[in-house]
């Protein structure tokens, strides 16, 4: 796979649909990743040989929250006070001290215990699978990292009978595997044939390798990320040889390139031709960049993307 997910083109005609599509064909990705794609969009793509995939949010829709209260992530009351102390702080606090991602996450987030949760996101995943050729999971984790701490969850901790610190290891993990399993197995039941890929975000802090382990075609991790500090190029390709070495057999393990065209974070042509080479070489073929920002407004990073995913197809 080799994939563009992208947020930043315009969308706002028809007309853009179809630039925004052919745009990424002509740079040579043959999958397209996006928020609600339209029949249009899908159609362009076929043309093109490109699948067309939704993004699908852990994130649940206000419809859902307003109805299931208590099947929302709960957080620790110290992370409710660390969430605090950062709305009230400067902007891009986490930026400033060098994570790359928050602490805690704002909003609400499915707890992952509840059925309810779980038939919420099969009812989105049959309208998405109405239209477009796949899924791509995202924000598939906990606001805090780690856990969450509603009475469900806190429940099935306390059955366990183990120290605590191994059951919320034990129970955030089982949770992850559980629902990508059951959401893959599900999207396949409405759509054999469909391509079910995610984005590993946010972190899940007990394990960071635990992608390996999700039920899926092909699992994206990180290892270009937006913001500065810029990874260095033997970080990148540290990030990229670590899931390389430690794939499973759930998923095939395919890099995340991260980056904005955001004045001040987007990265050098030059750069991101490392970035890009570096992915193709330790994913095997398989790299995903996200977004086409920078390739859009600048014909040099569009050359780079080309020059790099054509010699790979050709090689
Ligand atoms: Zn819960």
């Amino acid at each position: 796979m080799k994939a563009a997910w992208d947020w930043a083109l315009p969308r706002e005609t028809v007309r853009e649909e179809r630039e925004l599509v052919n745009f990424a064909a002509d740079l040579g990705f043959d999958t397209l990743i996006v928020r609600r794609p339209t029949d249009e969009m899908v159609d362009v793509g076929h043309e093109r040989g490109l699948s067309v995939l939704q993004i699908l949010n852990g994130r649940p829709p206000s419809t859902f929250t307003d109805e299931h209260p208590t099947c929302l992530q709960e957080i620790h009351p110290v992370e409710e006070g660390i969430l605090a102390a950062i709305a009230d702080g400067p902007d891009g606090y986490h930026q400033l001290a060098h994570r790359w991602f928050p602490p805690v996450l704002g909003g609400d987030f499915y707890c992952f215990e509840q059925e309810e949760s779980l038939r919420s996101v099969e009812g989105r995943i049959e309208a998405a699978l109405d239209v477009a050729d796949g899924i791509a999971f995202d924000g598939f984790g906990f606001r805090n990292h780690y856990a969450c701490f509603c009475e469900a969850c806190e429940g099935r901790r306390e059955r366990l009978d183990m120290p605590r610190l191994e059951a919320i290891e034990k129970v955030g993990r089982d949770q992850l595997i559980s629902t990508s399993e059951r959401l893959y197995d599900h999207a396949k039941s409405v759509a054999p044939d469909a391509v079910i890929t995610n984005h590993v975000w946010p972190p899940f802090r007990p394990d960071p390798t635990y992608g390996r382990d999700l039920r899926l075609d092909y699992c994206t991790q990180t290892i270009a990320w937006f913001y500065r500090p810029n990874w260095s190029k033997d970080r990148v390709r540290d990030e990229a040889e670590r899931h390389a070495r430690l794939a499973g057999e759930a998923n095939t393990f395919v890099p995340f390139i991260g980056m904005h065209d955001e004045e001040g974070v987007r990265r050098s042509p030059g750069q991101l031709q490392i970035e890009l080479e570096i992915a193709l070489e330790y994913g095997d073929g398989h790299v995903t960049l996200c977004t086409l920002g920078a390739p859009h407004a600048s014909p040099d990073h569009a050359a780079v993307v080309s020059d790099v995913l054509s010699t790979e197809a050709a090689g």
